[in-house]
């Protein structure tokens, strides 16, 4: 089936940024090694878990929301991965429209535009007041785009929150396999949901144009 895509929608984190610093300083503020972090979480991870339940397990007692709020982590350039702003630029340069929508603290919307990302608009779900993987969420998304979903990529690191709900709403699901996500959810069969796989942002506008 050939169809038009002409918006790029990216989520942030594993698929925009890589957020192992972030761990880093979580495991910081708890006070256990990096490693030991990233070992639970990938446990928790596979085993269906939301990633809060890494806080549960290593950090008791901890008040993971107030611990944010008196020190919050801000996404920083150092934090992309080295493929994601080449992959925007050539996107934009192609003809395609690129804009961001995730699960994210409104403040990244700011963090992203003051970065100076060529992103048509910029979406985080504490300003849209729905979250991935809620179809409304989605809907949000095809708003800011106004053309209709099936002209429209959505791009993520998980099957859950962004392959199968992209399809469900009649958009081209694009899979990126990196990350604690993106590496474990690879190993999942509906993995074969996904429209494309790309290893590399950077393969992104020739997998989209070889589709139009
Ligand atoms: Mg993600």
């Amino acid at each position: 089936m050939t169809r038009r895509v002409d918006w790029v929608v990216f989520d942030v984190g594993g698929t925009l940024v890589d957020e192992t610093r972030m761990w880093r300083v979580w495991a910081q503020r708890i006070g256990i090694s990096e490693i030991r972090f990233l070992a639970e979480l990938e446990a928790v991870l596979a085993a269906r878990l939301h990633h809060r339940e890494v806080f549960a397990r290593l950090a008791p007692g901890l008040d993971v929301a107030a611990a944010e709020r008196a020190a919050p982590f801000r996404i920083t350039h150092e934090d992309f991965f080295d493929d994601a702003l080449p992959a925007l630029d050539t996107l934009v340069a192609a003809g395609f429209q690129v804009a961001v929508a995730a699960n994210q603290p409104e403040v990244t919307e700011a963090i992203l535009v003051a970065r100076g990302l060529p992103l048509a608009f910029a979406l985080s779900s504490e300003r849209a007041g729905v979250a991935k993987p809620d179809p409304a969420f989605f809907a949000e998304v095809g708003k800011a785009c106004g053309v209709p979903s099936e002209r429209i990529a959505y791009v993520g690191d998980r099957i859950d929150n962004d392959v199968l709900p992209a399809n469900t709403a009649g958009m081209l699901s694009v899979f990126t396999p990196r990350g604690p996500w993106g590496r474990l959810h690879a190993t999942w069969p509906q993995a074969a949901q996904a429209a494309l796989t790309v290893e590399k942002l950077t393969d992104l506008p020739e997998a989209l144009q070889a589709r139009v």
